[in-house]
């Protein structure tokens, strides 16, 4: 399941996809399924497969992440509030073999998620 590393080619930009941010750290682009009026996924350029590999030498990297998507949820108009979901592995929902961040909202958001 965790094989085929799709957000590499749109990070080279080999196949297309509606990006709404980009820096030398990392890439923001629209889900091609989204789950919710607003559902975006900011990856980091550099390749970390899982949540679980991430290092200490990530720590900066990660914390840019989260400053781009606070930003981005204001751009957006998700001023009533939005969850950010990161799926790790298998067992967590993880589809694609590239850390990223699920920025959703424009809905009520319901919990526990399934
Ligand atoms: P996850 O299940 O947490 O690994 O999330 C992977 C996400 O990537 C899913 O929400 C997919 O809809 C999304 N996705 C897969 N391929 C693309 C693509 N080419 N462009 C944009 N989003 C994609």
């Amino acid at each position: 399941m965790l094989a085929d590393n799709v957000f590499l080619k749109i990070i080279d930009k080999t196949i297309p996809a509606k990006i709404i941010h980009e820096d030398e750290r990392c890439l923001a682009f629209h889900d091609i399924g989204p789950k919710a009026p607003v559902h975006v996924l900011i990856i980091p350029k550099k390749v970390i497969r899982t949540h679980d590999d991430i290092g200490t030498e990530d720590a900066e990297l990660i914390g840019h992440l989260h400053v781009v998507a606070a930003k981005l949820a204001k751009d957006l108009g998700l001023a009533a509030g939005y969850r950010l979901v990161i799926n790790c592995k298998e067992q967590g929902g993880q589809t694609v073999p590239h850390l990223h961040m699920h920025l959703l909202g424009g809905r009520d958001l319901g919990w526990p998620p399934g």
